[in-house]
């Protein structure tokens, strides 16, 4: 009869002390792990990430925002922050229900490399970095360097990801998450989409596209970034975003697959509506800064 084995640690250099020892798996709120192993005893050797301290809730500084890697959807939802991060609340509203978002962990999500992992192109369009954790210190690398392929990411066996930091922006920024399934709640997604954009206001109080971020999730192997259509809609007024034509070569990165869920060619096509939609929205928005102070 298959055995399993865990610890909980309560300290980072715990687990990082298990890591080292080698054969230990991580497992935070395992809403992926679990469902994968459905009809089977759990076995092999695991790290229960939940009560090692300090590794869960936002953090702000100077240089931006750290996301804990056990920092729930429902911890995001609940965090004060500023429209910056409306794709992130947006998305973690999208990842499954109530109880999964009570659970289910930002870095689970990212680590888990679905295709269709929700989070995913939130953190690429603001352009997070991943932060990892072993024995010989941390080392950070951007999101789109973290996942490889599908099921597969940069972390090397001895390490666990302690978090996520997200740069700070201005005080206009702000950024949409669009997600398409094939209902509207509780779904894996056809297509999704992050855009993050950043304001500078024009002498006659206008607003202009300062920097603008575009992922694409669920529409290749790992999300996305837009690079050609980030490149020629930055410095737009930003009204003309209301407008914008998605041309086919802005999605030349997307590899789309055709299974049960949608065909290639109706990924691309929702992805246009998407992007368009989410542009429009972002348009028509004030380029003045909220109320609030972020620097
Ligand atoms: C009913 C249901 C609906 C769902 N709906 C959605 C959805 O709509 N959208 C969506 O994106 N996802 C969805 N999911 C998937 C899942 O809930 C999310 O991906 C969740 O964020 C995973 O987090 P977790 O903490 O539960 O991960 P776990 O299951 O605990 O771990 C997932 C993977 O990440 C690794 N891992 C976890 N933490 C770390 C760490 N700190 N460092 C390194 N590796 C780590 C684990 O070893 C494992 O390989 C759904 C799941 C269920 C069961």
């Amino acid at each position: 009869m298959a055995t399993a084995r865990f610890e909980q640690p309560a300290s980072l250099s715990q687990v990082t002390d298990l890591l080292a020892a080698g054969g230990w798996s991580l497992l935070a709120g395992g809403t992926d792990v679990y469902p994968a192993r459905v009809g089977r005893a759990m076995d092999g050797a695991w790290i229960d990430l939940t009560r090692v301290g300090g590794l869960r809730g936002v953090r702000e500084d100077e240089h931006g925002w750290t996301f804990g890697a056990t920092t729930t959807w429902t911890d995001v939802l609940r965090a004060d922050l500023p429209p910056l991060f409306d794709a992130l609340k947006q998305a973690a509203r999208e990842v499954g229900g109530v109880q999964i978002q009570n659970t289910g962990t930002v870095a689970g999500n990212l680590c888990n490399a679905s295709p269709a992992a929700d989070g995913t192109p939130v953190w690429m369009a603001l352009d997070a970095q991943v932060l990892l954790q072993s024995q010989a210190g941390e080392r950070r690398m951007p999101v789109a360097e973290f996942v490889l392929a599908n099921r597969r990411t940069a972390r090397a066996p001895h390490e666990l990801v302690t978090g996520l930091h997200v740069p700070r922006r201005s005080a206009r920024a702000r950024s949409v998450f669009l997600k398409l399934g094939g209902r509207r709640y509780l779904v894996i997604s056809v297509t999704m989409v992050a855009v993050v954009i950043d304001v500078d206001t024009d002498v006659d109080g206008s607003g202009r596209v300062a920097q603008l971020a575009a992922a694409v999730g669920s529409c290749s192997a790992r999300a996305q970034r837009l690079p050609a259509l980030e490149a020629r809609l930055r410095g737009q007024p930003l009204l003309a975003l209301a407008g914008t034509a998605i041309d086919p070569s802005d999605l030349a990165p997307l590899s789309p697959i055709a299974d049960v869920r949608a065909s290639a060619a109706y990924r691309l096509d929702a992805t246009a509506t998407l992007l368009r939609r989410a542009l429009r929205a972002l348009a028509c928005v004030s380029p003045s800064p909220p109320g609030r102070g972020q620097g």
